[in-house]
């Protein structure tokens, strides 16, 4: 299972119908949070989406996109929680997000780490342990001051087990076709298929469509662009360090992802984004913009 639920989709400041950035991605039981805006507690109460979380990761420092930490960490302060957190971000993580702690909070009872990443790290190790499974990595985005995306990327599964293969190779039925399954005993060639590909997921944060973003999603399952403009604001999306929903579209065909969902919408979007999504789909038909709540499944492609 690799779910994402969006928990705010506006950009800059919250609506009546969308609250600023945040998204949480499920995947194995474990929790994951991508930016904390303003409310993003709230929202998390509200989505179901489980506050027994080891990391949050950051993309930059403007303020719709990490207030929502300071309330966050007292409620988590609240409930007694011991296990320390780990703060993720750009150059400048650790100034910022460590004069936010001290706001409110006379101390926290449990241990916060924040901890500076860079574009090109590969974030194999939790602050926990290693990572079950996949990676988080590190790519440069565009949008002034270091801004950067995250993708989350699954190892290779094993091939399939081919049944018809196994008889026709002689192998008895029973014990011995799990363990080769499983890889604790070689099998004769071809019983077990070529490796599978996992699932890549990969989140830019407030950016220009850039270059950086089309590698870093090359083949993705998802990937999650902002667009915070439609085409009749397109010099407003240049000066501003957004894009427009046709740009984060012709990135997404540029990547060859699988879909496309954007957010991170100006309020004038709020209560409809047909237009943006209309503009995207002239370019990429598999896109579509998230509202508040919308849970997102990504399936293995086999
Ligand atoms: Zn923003
Ligand atoms: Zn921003």
């Amino acid at each position: 299972m690799l779910t994402v639920t969006f928990l705010g989709t506006s950009a800059a400041r919250p609506t009546v119908e969308r609250n600023v950035s945040g998204l949480s991605l499920q995947r194995e039981g474990e929790t994951l949070l991508f930016e904390c805006g303003e409310g993003t507690q709230r929202q998390m109460m509200r989505y179901g989406v489980s506050f027994a979380l080891s990391e949050i990761f950051f993309t930059h420092f403007h303020a719709d996109h990490f207030l929502g930490v300071i309330g966050l960490i007292r409620t988590l302060g609240l409930q007694g929680r011991p296990e320390p957190l780990f703060l993720y971000g750009p150059k400048g993580a650790k100034k910022v997000l460590g004069e936010a702690m001290k706001l409110g909070v006379e101390r926290v009872p449990f241990p916060v780490e924040i901890r500076e990443v860079k574009p090109g790290d590969g974030m194999r190790d939790a602050g926990y342990g290693v990572r079950p499974g996949y990676e988080i990595s590190v790519f440069p985005t565009e949008h002034g001051g270091g801004s950067v995306g995250y993708a989350l990327r699954e190892f290779e599964r094993r091939g399939r087990f081919d049944v018809e293969k196994a008889k026709a190779a002689g192998i008895p039925e029973g014990p011995l076709w799990g363990k080769i399954a499983k890889g604790e005993m070689a099998g004769p060639e071809g019983v077990v298929g070529p490796a599978r590909p996992g699932r890549l997921v990969v989140f830019t944060g407030d950016t220009r469509p850039t270059a950086s973003v089309v590698d870093a999603a090359k083949g993705a399952d998802l990937l999650i662009h902002e667009a915070t403009f439609g085409e009749e604001e397109k010099e407003r999306a240049k000066e501003t360090g957004h894009s427009t929903a046709k740009e984060a579209a012709q990135v997404a065909l540029a990547a060859g992802v699988k879909k496309l969902m954007m957010c991170h919408v100006s309020a004038r979007y709020s209560t409809s984004a047909d237009e943006l999504v209309k503009e995207a789909r002239e370019v990429f038909p598999n896109a579509g913009v998230a509202k508040d709540g919308m849970e997102v499944d990504v399936p293995f492609s086999d």
